[in-house]
């Protein structure tokens, strides 16, 4: 793969790390079609070519030609690991169990809206690249930038946020120059929109990109909450920022995973210790929604939660198709159930 299959068209424009993380999804896409495939030796040769990408990444300053790089060490493994005799002598042996099994709010609500694509997920079969995974990631690091510069005192200008999402601008699935630009296009306007939102809030923030780990049923929920503010009355909401065309309609927010899952974190981490009494999902194309929390709905919502945990350690991962949820699915394109 040389620079100029991506360098060349003119628009995109690639940073070393940019153009390195690429090259890295090529060929980690590659691997995972040669393992379906079972091309073995293929599989082999592009395993070898991601650890010395990893071992670039980790040694560019000490070694940048990577003249120590030792492909044999790709495979000095133990192979008391690797039996496989309980499977091939037939017993079934459990996908998960509470040990190997971590998830997040977003990972739940995918399993709640078709377990076989969480299961697709979990396997790491690659679907199609969503381009807005790149757009969300570039606004959300920078209205965290915004937001700590907010802190300290020094709200940046529009121009400024613009240049903060120029630095932050990272693209690995956009296909084209063109459709890079269009993207940037709306990030530079979700911004904007951000920056005049946030001039009129009055709120303390007091948490960003908070990071949290509970435990159900033994396993561990982890995830991070984008914001959360402390009111004129000493009270805490909880703030989301969403980059997606699909809104959630308002009276549906009760029953939302991530919010309740965000809302049961914020009372098990110490220095907050309640739940929030609020939650905004801040829509940057459109207009933010909120609800009011209860102690009552999370309790509920997080019942449902541990029945899935259950389901999911269970090994049930029947596909749910339907046109509303296949036609977001990544996995569309290969699904023997898609609709
Ligand atoms: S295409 Fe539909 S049925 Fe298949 S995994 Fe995706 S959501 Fe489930």
């Amino acid at each position: 793969m040389k620079a100029y299959d991506y360098q060349g068209k003119g628009l995109l424009q690639d940073t070393p790390t940019g153009f390195l993380e690429r090259i890295k999804k090529e060929k980690q896409k590659e691997a995972s079609l040669a393992i379906d495939q079972m091309s073995i030796t293929t599989a082999a040769h592009k395993l070898i070519q991601l650890a010395r990408i990893k071992y670039f990444e980790e040694h560019k300053v000490d070694d940048p030609k990577c003249k120590k790089f030792d492909p044999m060490k790709v495979f000095d493994i133990d192979l008391s690991q690797v039996s496989l005799e309980q499977d091939l002598g037939g017993k079934v042996v459990p996908m998960f169990n509470a040990n190997n099994l971590t998830l997040s709010a977003s990972s739940i609500d995918t399993y709640m809206t078709c377990p076989l694509q969480f299961k697709f997920n979990r396997m790491r079969i690659p679907g199609q690249n969503k381009t807005y995974f790149d757009l969300g990631t570039s606004v959300h690091d920078t209205i965290q930038k915004i937001s700590e510069e907010k802190i300290e005192g020094k709200m940046p200008s529009k121009k400024e946020a613009e240049k903060i999402l120029d630095n932050k601008w990272i693209f690995r699935t956009f296909e084209s120059g063109q459709q890079e630009s269009s993207m940037k296009d709306t990030a530079k306007e979700m911004i904007e929109k951000y920056v005049e939102m946030e001039k009129e809030n009055n709120n303390e923030i007091v948490g960003i990109e908070e990071e949290f780990a509970i435990k159900r049923k033994n396993v561990i929920i982890n995830g991070r909450i984008d914001r959360i503010e402390k009111n004129q009355d000493g009270e805490f909401e909880l703030f989301d920022y969403k980059t997606g065309k699909t809104m959630i309609k308002p009276e549906d927010m009760i029953s939302d995973v991530q919010i309740n899952v965000y809302a049961a974190a914020i009372k098990e981490i110490k220095k907050f210790g309640k739940l929030p009494v609020k939650a905004t999902l801040m829509y940057l194309r459109k207009e933010p929604v909120s609800t009011t929390i209860s102690e009552m709905n999370v309790n509920g919502m997080m019942k449902v939660v541990d029945n899935t945990i259950d389901d999911i350690l269970a090994g049930k991962f029947e596909a749910t198709p339907s046109s509303s949820t296949c036609r977001n699915c990544s996995y569309k394109n290969m699904c023997e159930f898609a609709e």
